[in-house]
């Protein structure tokens, strides 16, 4: 049950991503671009299963290198 990907919550920090993908409305990660090394931090098991949270976009952009060097950290 515990390693069951849930589609809410954000593969890279672990919170809901707020994914509206299976609401009435468009989910706004549909029309936010997501930078593939942004994508490339995703575990292979849970890449195009949840939605990367709006949050961990804006700090990717911020800084790229420091979210990636955080999240390397985090990981290991
Ligand atoms: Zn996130």
């Amino acid at each position: 049950m515990f390693d069951k990907i849930n589609e809410k919550i954000c593969p890279i920090c672990g919170k809901d991503n707020n994914c509206m993908a299976h609401s009435d409305e468009p989910c706004w990660c549909l029309s936010v671009e997501i930078p593939q090394e942004l994508l490339d931090l995703i575990p292979e098991s849970k890449k195009k299963k949840a939605c990367i949270c709006l949050k961990c976009i804006r700090d990717f952009k911020d800084d790229p290198g420091k979210f990636i060097n955080e999240r390397i950290l985090y990981n290991s």
